[in-house]
């Protein structure tokens, strides 16, 4: 349920949006400057607006200005929103972590899931994604450093894993995803994102038609941008600070 927190009178739509939509433009700015500096394109790298627990009228005033993919984490919460926005096309993206149980409303609802990362709930997907609907977008997430209780599939399944997503008939593997953990320094940052690009370029050289590198946040985005990212995930930089989950 959507217990948040009452926010301003900013986000209540047009004209404006105020300081959402200037972090906003300022998100823009900062991916198309990274994408400058290392001599790629800005428009070759996707904004996902990372929505949890954003009331549904921060979520359109976004999309009045422009914002078309957003990304949740926790099931419960977006369902009553996907359903509150439905007439606005949005994209809506499943990053947060999936139990077996939740398989099936994830592919009724979603158009990308970006946190696969064991087969069995690949198959789920694969076969509960309505046939009305096109296949499910996939990337696979990998987990790149040791973290007790964090998801993501090892590099060495990756391979195995790679090869199920992409014979199972509704589901489109599209590329990798990583959260790793937080580190301060750029070039700390960047070689963890590397090594996500590295297993790209090695399930490409395999034969797997992969375009999406799912990988950079608020404080790591243009590390990301610099090792090859095609979508970051951005919340705080757009919406603010969270308030702890209750
Ligand atoms: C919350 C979350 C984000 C956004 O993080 P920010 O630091 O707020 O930008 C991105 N990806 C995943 C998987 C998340 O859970």
């Amino acid at each position: 349920m959507l217990t948040g927190p009452h926010f301003p009178a900013e986000s209540a739509g047009a004209p404006g949006g105020g300081d959402l939509i200037d972090r906003l433009n300022e998100t823009r700015a900062r991916i198309a400057s990274a994408a400058t500096r290392c001599g790629r394109s800005p428009q070759s790298i996707g904004l996902l607006a990372v929505s949890k627990s954003q009331p549904v009228e921060r979520i359109r005033s976004l999309a009045e200005h422009g914002q078309r993919d957003f990304g949740e984490n926790y099931l419960q919460e977006a369902l009553p929103k996907i359903d509150a926005l439905r007439g606005l096309g949005l994209c809506w993206h499943f990053i947060g972590r999936l139990q077996a149980n939740k398989t099936r409303a994830v592919a009724e609802n979603f158009q990308w899931v970006h946190t696969v990362d064991r087969e069995r709930i690949a198959i789920r997907l694969s076969e509960q994604r309505p046939h009305y609907a096109a296949p499910l977008n996939i990337c696979l997430q990998v987990r790149l450093a040791d973290e007790p209780g964090k998801g993501g599939a090892a590099p060495e399944q990756l391979l195995e894993l790679a090869s199920t997503v992409s014979a199972l008939p509704r589901l489109k593997l599209r590329g990798l995803m990583c959260i790793p953990p937080a580190r301060d320094d750029f070039e700390e940052q960047y070689a963890l994102f590397a090594q996500l690009a590295e297993r790209q370029r090695e399930l490409t050289a395999r034969g797997f038609a992969l375009d999406v590198l799912s990988m950079g946040m608020s404080p790591d985005l243009e590390a990301a941008v610099a090792a090859g990212a095609t979508m970051v995930r951005i919340g705080t930089a757009i919406f603010g600070k969270r308030k702890a989950k209750a």
